[in-house]
């Protein structure tokens, strides 16, 4: 008689041992070697910033992946069929917008994913133009930034409403990051005894609206394509003219332009990074526009 209730009773410990083990997998935090293990929102990124500015908002709540490889430009990116599997597994994509991702709608049509939802940071945000065409930089203006955040922050919300407190409280504490570096970079500039300066490529209009600063002359009409020997004399005529002291390069490219024209010149060469190459670390993006506050200082105090 034992026996014919035993087993029942052993049937009904494994069935509660399997519902605990679904129940446990759909907490965050478990592993399984399903293609959605962990039930969190899989959210790709374009390139580094847009990659920095997403991990900050997301921190532990989605799974953030991205695309270009840190060392790569987004102007020149050439997506790879990789890239394409990443897309038609995402739920969400995140682009810079206003065309820096050039080449991401060839890939959005290529991945074909129905129900990918794409956050523009660019929504909302006003945009200046640098020889007749929209600039693309935004993410290097802290204020401009902040906004991009933000829709980065409304954008996860929308698409996963019941982690919306972590997503409030991480977009909250890095924005408050944010705030301290514009109001550091306010502070700095205001000591400046000029404003006016040469880039390597044309990156930094936000940065310079936002401070008062001037871009007066870029060396490269677009990074890595080398100014042709009239617009190099130009360059240089306005160098001399306006008497500027240091010009700067991008650490991903080449130097020997800026180099040789600041030889000629007896001027200094210096780093200002626009950040489209680096480290994919939380804190990347604040720790290099310091760098780049540093190095204008060093040219315009
Ligand atoms: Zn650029």
């Amino acid at each position: 008689m034992n026996r014919i209730y035993t087993r029942p009773a052993a049937i009904s410990v494994i069935a509660i041992v399997v519902s605990a083990l679904i129940l446990l997998c759909a907490l965050p935090g478990c592993t399984t070697t399903s293609s959605k293990p962990t039930g969190k929102l899989k959210v790709t990124t374009t390139f580094l910033v847009m990659y920095i500015f997403t991990k900050n908002v997301a921190g532990d709540a989605a799974d953030v992946t991205n695309l270009v490889p840190p060392g790569v430009g987004v102007h020149e990116y050439q997506f790879k069929p990789s890239d394409v599997k990443k897309i038609s597994d995402a739920d969400v994509v995140v682009k810079s917008g206003l065309g820096a991702e050039m080449w991401l709608d060839n890939l959005l049509n290529n991945a074909a994913n129905q129900d990918v939802t794409i956050i523009d940071t660019s929504k909302g945000i006003h945009a200046l133009k640098t020889s007749g065409t929209v600039d693309v930089h935004i993410w290097l203006d802290p204020v401009r930034a902040e906004k991009q955040v933000e829709n980065i922050r409304d954008g996860l919300i929308k698409k996963d409403p019941k982690n919306k407190d972590a997503y409030k409280r991480n977009a909250a504490a890095y924005i408050k990051r944010i705030k301290a570096l514009d109001a550091e970079i306010e502070h700095t500039v205001s000591g400046f005894s000029r404003k006016d300066f040469v880039s390597f490529h044309s990156a930094f209009i936000y940065l310079s609206d936002r401070y008062g600063l001037d871009q007066i002359a870029v060396i490269e009409p677009s990074p890595g394509k080398e100014p042709n020997p009239r617009s190099l004399a130009e360059i240089s005529n306005i160098i001399k003219e306006k008497k500027i002291k240091a010009i700067f390069r991008e650490p991903q490219f080449s130097s020997k332009v800026v180099d040789s024209l600041a030889r000629d010149l007896g001027i200094k060469v210096l780093v200002l990074d626009p950040i489209e190459t680096g480290e994919l670390k939380e804190d990347y993006w604040e720790k290099t526009m310091r760098k780049n506050l540093g190095h204008l200082k060093e040219a315009l105090e």
